[in-house]
């Protein structure tokens, strides 16, 4: 699309984020919640809506609504009641989904997301409720019926939803990253897209610029990962760009996600309040959340992933990109905090892990409590780098790799065995480097009449002859000062 055509334009985009909560049980039934059963066996008479049967809601839940409303700074409510939601899908054996529509358990509060190196932008939130999940219609496994399986079918959910005050794709994606990355510090959903434990609707409009006055909204759900969030969004902002651009009306509906095509296709129309036709739960009885639960949780609160993003910078003096990469999952960030424990080498520790150790990982894709590596590990390496025993690049290939092949061992065990040691010693490379000055006599003149470049060739000859064990960063400074001369 013609870019002038864009620039007139400005998109408003708000997201509704569905965490599905890693209890061991059901929102209001003691069914089991775990994922891939065999369908229909996690369906107790409560969940099938037998006459006669009453939900009992599962506390659980609600430590982990206040969990992540304390980590956003919502206000928690303190009084909290459900209602009945109307639904007409068959996915849903009572006709109606229980939810809190009036009193949301969490209320305001924010997430900070980092647009660009230095730059951040609070997302604030509206509210977040807990209601129960649907279970799933399984269409296209027998033709012409529609399967239903119920085993999911009353797994809490949190609802979160944002004012509209994001305005690219991009920028709903670093919304949705750090809502997972946060939902899996806390331990509360697994945050996994594809498995659909995280979804996320986008509302999406778009108006002139500067204008006061928003556009006709259009829902799209059905995006199963991040980036399909992204493209879905910032195709619809082109489609509703070419409508209004054409003198066509926006249609206000629920289109869904296509990802073969990454096009949008319209589902309905939007259903408006009055369709849900809410009315107050009469089996629950309100659920008082007290001071005291609240402390509770608090207690139990894990280090968040922004305030060890900010311990990173300020206190160990990594860059925003460094502590960004560290802070990426809850066991990498603490297991980097530790190492600072132990040692001062701050950011050799952290070359460590943005190196070579994520490097293993991934290449085997495993995590850090699949590998034997321990702190002290890290801590010894950095320190036989720095110390200037051992070249970072010999370190990474050679001694890592048998580290993790025998941990028992010390890295500076390691190092003797194998000869790795470097040679730092002054005088040995004084004589190194005289040999090879005078070995090369058209190319020192060559050097001193300004072919700078020449230095790598030196460096390369005297790393040959000392088969590799000189002390790089010392040689240099040595070669440099021979040269003055
Ligand atoms: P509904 O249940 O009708 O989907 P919700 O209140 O749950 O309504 O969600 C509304 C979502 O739509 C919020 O995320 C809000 O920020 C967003 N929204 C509201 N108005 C607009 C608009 N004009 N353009 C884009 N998003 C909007
Ligand atoms: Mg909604």
């Amino acid at each position: 699309m013609d870019g002038i055509i864009k620039e007139k334009y400005q998109a408003v985009i708000g997201l509704e984020v569905h965490i599905q909560l890693l209890t061991d049980s059901k929102i209001f039934a003691s069914d089991k919640t775990e994922y891939g059963a065999l369908p229909n066996t996690n369906i107790s008479p409560i969940t099938l809506a037998c006459p006669g049967t009453l939900p009992k809601v599962n506390k659980k839940a609600f430590d982990y609504a206040i969990k992540l409303g304390l980590a956003c700074e919502s206000d928690i409510t303190e009084l909290n009641f459900f209602s009945r939601k109307s639904y007409f899908y068959p996915d849903l054996p009572k006709g109606f989904q229980i939810t809190q529509e009036a009193t949301p358990i969490c209320r305001g509060g924010f997430v900070t997301i980092y647009p660009k190196e230095g730059e951040q932008k609070h997302i604030p939130l509206i509210r977040m409720h807990l209601e129960e999940d649907t279970g799933k219609s399984l269409h296209g496994i027998m033709e012409d019926v529609t399967l239903l399986d119920y085993n999911r079918a009353g797994i809490p959910l949190i609802e979160l939803v944002t004012t509209p005050e994001l305005t690219t794709g991009e920028e709903a994606y670093l919304f949705l990253s750090e809502i997972r990355k946060l939902v899996r510090y806390l331990e509360i959903c697994d945050g996994n897209m594809e498995e659909a434990s995280l979804r996320c609707d986008a509302n999406v409009s778009i108006m002139e610029k500067g204008s006061m006055l928003f556009g006709t909204r259009v829902e799209i759900k059905n995006m199963n990962s991040m980036r399909n969030v992204q493209l879905a969004i910032e195709h619809e902002i082109e489609r509703q760009i070419a409508l209004l651009e054409s003198g066509e009306p926006i249609i206000s509906e629920t289109r869904s996600f296509e990802s073969a095509s990454s096009e949008t296709f319209s589902l309905r129309a939007k259903e408006m309040a009055a369709d849900y036709r809410y009315f107050p739960e009469p089996d629950i009885p309100p659920v008082l959340v007290t001071e005291a639960w609240i402390n509770d949780i608090k207690a139990t609160m894990p280090p968040l992933p922004n305030a060890l993003l900010k311990k990173f910078m300020s206190l160990y003096g990594l860059s925003n990109y460094a502590a960004s990469v560290l802070t990426e999952g809850k066991a990498f960030a603490l297991f980097f905090d530790e190492i600072c424990q132990q040692t001062a080498y701050y950011t050799s520790a952290a070359n460590w892990l943005l190196g070579p150790v994520k490097g293993y990982l991934n290449e085997l894709s495993v995590t850090l409590s699949e590998i034997p590596l321990t702190v002290n590990h890290i801590v010894l390496l950095a320190e036989l780098v720095e110390s200037g025993a051992v070249s970072f690049s010999i370190a990474a290939t050679q001694i890592f790799p048998i580290l993790l092949q025998q941990p028992k061992e010390l890295p500076l065990a390691i190092a003797k065995r194998l000869n790795l040691i470097q040679d730092s010693n002054e005088s040995n490379l004084k004589t190194l480097i005289t040999e090879v000055l005078a070995a090369y006599p058209d190319k020192v003149m060559a050097y001193k009449n300004g072919k700078s470049g020449i230095l790598g060739m030196f460096m390369g000859e005297i790393m040959k002859k000392s088969q590799g064990r000189a002390n790089a960063q010392l040689t240099s400074k040595l070669l440099q000062e021979a040269l003055e001369d």
